[in-house]
């Protein structure tokens, strides 16, 4: 474990997250490649609208859930050499496309 992984849930910053997903799981990522990663996102979505129409309340299985969609968007940014903190940026200033907060579209 890299020392960039030794944060708090707290003060984890998307960028700090991805690279603690990179030093966890990127050589088995990269071995998978992007098509077959991309799957296992679109799995993990499917299974995070199960339980938002199973128990939209169950904060303890949706945030499992949600955690694992971030967990699995974050690796294929990596494999296809994304920063994160770009894709948060874009939103930085509120609407990407209005730049406004309330988007005004
Ligand atoms: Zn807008």
């Amino acid at each position: 474990m890299s020392a960039r992984s030794n944060h708090s849930a707290d003060d984890m910053g998307i960028g700090a997250f991805q690279t603690t997903i990179e030093d966890t799981y990127f050589d088995r990522d990269s071995a998978r490649g992007v098509d077959r990663t991309f799957t296992w996102f679109v799995e993990e979505v499917g299974e995070l609208a199960k339980e938002i129409r199973r128990d939209p309340r169950d904060t303890q299985r949706l945030t499992e859930e949600m955690s694992d969609v971030l967990a699995w968007l974050t690796t294929l940014a990596s494999l296809l050499d994304i920063p994160m903190t770009e894709c948060a940026r874009r939103y930085a200033d509120g609407c990407p496309k209005c730049h406004r907060t309330p988007c005004e579209c």
